[in-house]
């Protein structure tokens, strides 16, 4: 059974990268019908916080990302790490070393000035040394031979194990290292399929010949090529938001940032838009690009504006709460608010757009702009609109095609066109010279805003 999972370290905010492999990493398993394991990597005492961990998991669960197992906490398994730290101590795959910072700086600098690449140079390997206040434990690394990483993204890739290092297993406040603790914790959790960013490539090698050392089954990796901005940089806050959260504070929707995140990077012929469960259906690692992905807020603004167009009404209202709410709306009348909906959603991007493009339903006198009323609001104009609102109480049959008819027949009657009074009436009605369609908004409305709001324009 594939098991894969998401480890991030809760030392900030879920970023835009990070949700991009927890979504393939999700996706892979939910496509192999395998488990999907959230393990929260907290070993770094000085760096993670409880509010950074509620953070990550809010951006997950609000993308849709549910795990099946977990959220393990990596702090409450040192026990178990400490026990396979002192099972290499005793088999003599890993030593103590008690060699100061200062040393191995002072080392660093002279193999650097020397033209050597610096690397621990062995000095407490062979020395037995027992434990002590301040010793690390350091892992003995083969010296000879090569690793190979058969990345499912990126292929084979191998590494002389000449290069690598005695790698600190346990630093000197007795925590084991994210190298260590991962090689455990993935291994001890039956995870098959590593899949993260390739920022951890490097790693790839020195996990792989600690799960030998450990007598461990070695799972397969895939390392995600990372995401750039527009000028080829690291994806940063330069390039607008990062946050995963942010986007839903901007008024997008998640269904749009899934999709969005779900093609940076991985690609089904030329198909731009995909319902979840056609992603998970489709969804390969072998379809993930090598290179990295540029990363395009316009492409997002448009699946954004793609989803709220076809996004449920009742949802739709629901998700625009908070953002009438923030602009001092309380939108308690849900039938209402369901015909302002219906009105809007295919014009926005946002929902803050929306919401602002909803202003005129909720204010009796939207206000009018001087130049529009001069241009549209003539005495002889002010006198068809009065007729419309006298005309309108005896309405009887008062929907769309009632609405548009209604309209039609009255324009016919005074002899003018349809067009003459729409933008007038319009100006009326919302306050301004651009809004969804005449007969929408009178729906919406209703007999009685709409003579009232044309009575007191043409006052
Ligand atoms: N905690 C590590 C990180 O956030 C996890 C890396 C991995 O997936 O192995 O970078």
């Amino acid at each position: 059974q594939v098991r894969t999972r998401f480890a991030p370290s809760p030392t900030g905010y879920l970023h835009i990268g990070g949700a991009r492999t927890a979504l393939f990493s999700w996706l892979y398993a939910r496509h192999s019908q395998g488990k999907f394991v959230l393990r929260i990597e907290d070993t770094d005492q000085q760096r993670s916080t409880e509010e950074s961990t509620r953070a990550i998991l809010d951006a997950m669960e609000w993308l849709g990302l549910n795990w099946d197992e977990g959220p393990y906490f990596q702090a409450e398994r040192v026990t178990i790490h400490r026990e396979m730290i002192r099972k290499l101590i005793d088999e003599d795959k890993a030593y103590y070393c008690v060699c100061t910072p200062e040393e191995l700086e002072e080392k660093r600098r002279r193999a650097l000035a020397e033209g050597r690449k610096p690397k621990y140079d062995g000095t407490c390997r062979d020395r037995k040394l027992p434990p002590s206040d301040g010793a690390v434990v350091r892992f003995r690394c083969p010296q000879t031979g090569t690793t190979i990483v058969e990345d499912l993204i990126k292929g084979k890739i191998s590494f002389n194990n000449e290069e690598l290092d005695d790698l600190i297993i346990q630093r000197s406040d007795g925590y084991p290292t994210y190298n260590f603790a991962v090689v455990v914790d993935d291994a001890q959790m039956n995870i098959t399929h590593v899949i993260r960013g390739d920022d951890h490539v490097n790693n790839t090698p020195r996990q792989i010949l600690l799960y030998e050392a450990l007598d461990y089954e070695i799972p397969q990796f895939g390392h995600v090529p990372m995401i750039l901005g527009a000028d080829k940089t690291r994806l940063s806050k330069r390039h607008g938001a990062t946050s995963v959260m942010a986007y839903k504070e901007l008024g997008y929707l998640p269904e749009a940032l899934v999709n969005y995140l779900v093609r940076l990077g991985w690609s089904h012929g030329d198909q731009e838009i995909f319902a979840l469960d056609e992603l998970i259906e489709l969804f390969d690692l072998g379809s993930i690009g090598k290179s990295a992905a540029v990363f395009n807020p316009d492409k997002l603004l448009w699946l954004n504006q793609h989803y709220i167009k076809s996004y449920p009404e009742e949802k739709l209202l629901d998700v625009l709460q908070p953002f009438w709410k923030k602009s001092g709306l309380d939108v308690t009348d849900s039938d209402y608010g369901l015909h302002i909906v219906r009105d809007l959603k295919a014009r926005a991007k946002t929902l803050p757009e929306m919401v602002e493009s909803s202003l005129f339903y909720f204010t009796d006198e939207p206000p009018i702009d001087a130049d529009a009323a001069a241009k549209f609001l003539t005495p002889e104009i002010a006198d068809h609109l009065g007729a419309i609102a006298d005309e309108l109480t005896t309405l009887s049959d008062y929907s769309k095609e009632g609405i548009e008819a209604f309209l039609r027949n009255l324009a016919e009657a005074r002899s003018i066109k349809l067009k003459t009074i729409a933008q007038p009436l319009r100006i009326a009605l919302t306050g301004k010279t651009a809004s969804p369609g005449l007969d929408d908004i009178m729906l919406t409305l209703g007999k009685e805003r709409v003579s009232s709001r044309i009575r007191r324009a043409v006052s």
